[in-house]
């Protein structure tokens, strides 16, 4: 939409997703939008997040994908009624890129990358008249009210109507989000519940002798129970623990459970699909002079570090 001097001035501070989001939204109303990012470009968390698949999001029906925001649901709902999982597919074939949806359930972009995405849509902003200012670090207010930055040419001031922080979380600080904003919101009365990791892995105290022989090994169609939680998917054996996106999955929960009892025990069901008496009918027949592993492999389908 044009804009003209009379226009609201709006900052967005942080050009990952959620501030690139909120510029394109904004920019369909008559705002004057300036972006500012503190590294030299933005998006560098969005590009990492390619570099191994990026996962846009999921295809599963509306109700299990809600039941993944946890106790967030109810005011996930609204927001996702608004602008769902089929909205950001449409959004992104809009851009040009084409998605499909992989074994998993999951919707990647057909090349897997965030690059060509990332590049239609900056294009696509700068064309609706968003004005992005690279290396500049906000680092609060002045006694003015005016948003102070650090930039290549020394601290600078500048006034806005409204001010969009979009700052991102805690982690990865290298790629520019560095948590650094909470004590500073917190030093001006704003309440800020604290950051907590999300869709992570879990150490595990592995013996050696695991590690060794294990790490780096998928447990592939396995059922994971926690509490209420429970679903089939895969993970990994790391070196130190547990990641993959069945774990991420159930992530929040194990951290909670974690943060207030020190560690946390989840189950996992190796054979899904058999009851525990096919099993055991299976596993009781002699092996004869075949090892375990291979006798669990044959009787109970269960390989590689799953036996
Ligand atoms: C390895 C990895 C893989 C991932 N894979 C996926 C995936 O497949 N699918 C998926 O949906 N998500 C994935 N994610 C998560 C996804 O990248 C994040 O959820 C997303 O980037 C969060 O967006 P954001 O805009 O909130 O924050 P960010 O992307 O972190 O952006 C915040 C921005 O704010 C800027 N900023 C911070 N402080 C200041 C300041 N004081 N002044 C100016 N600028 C500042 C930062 O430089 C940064 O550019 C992955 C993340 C990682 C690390």
């Amino acid at each position: 939409m044009p804009f003209s001097l009379s226009s609201p001035r709006v900052a967005i501070i942080g050009g990952g997703p959620a501030g690139l989001m909120a510029a394109e939204v904004l920019s369909q109303g008559d705002a004057r939008i300036d972006l500012f990012d503190a590294m030299p470009s933005v998006g560098r968390k969005f590009l990492l997040a390619g570099k191994g698949g990026m996962n846009l999001t999921h295809s599963e029906a509306l109700a299990p994908f809600l039941s993944r925001y946890g106790q967030r649901q109810a005011e996930i709902e609204p927001l996702l009624a608004a602008f769902g999982p089929e909205a950001l597919r449409a959004w992104a074939h809009d851009l040009g890129i084409d998605t499909f949806v992989g074994s998993s359930g999951r919707v990647f972009p057909t090349d897997m990358k965030a690059a060509p995405l990332l590049r239609a849509w900056l294009h696509r902003l700068r064309g609706s008249g968003v004005n992005f200012h690279v290396r500049h670090r906000w680092l609060g207010w002045n006694e003015a009210g005016e948003l102070r930055f650090a930039s290549p040419t020394g601290e600078t001031t500048q006034a806005f109507d409204a001010v969009i922080l979009a700052l991102g979380g805690g982690s990865w600080a290298r790629l520019g989000s560095n948590g650094a904003w909470v004590p500073m919101l917190q030093a001006h009365g704003v309440d800020v519940a604290a950051l907590k990791p999300s869709n992570c892995g879990f150490d595990v105290g592995w013996s050696a002798l695991f590690k060794e022989r294990y790490a780096g090994q998928p447990l592939k169609s396995v059922t994971l129970t926690f509490g209420e939680f429970q679903r089939q998917g895969e993970f990994v054996v790391s070196e130190n623990g547990i990641e993959g996106s069945l774990i991420y999955a159930a992530s929040a929960a194990i951290r909670d459970t974690i943060e207030a009892n020190g560690s946390a025990q989840i189950w996992l069901d190796l054979a899904p699909g058999k009851s525990l008496q096919r099993v055991i009918a299976e596993v009781v027949h002699p092996r004869g002079s075949r090892s375990l592993s291979s006798h669990l492999q044959s009787r109970a389908g269960i390989t590689g570090v799953s036996d």
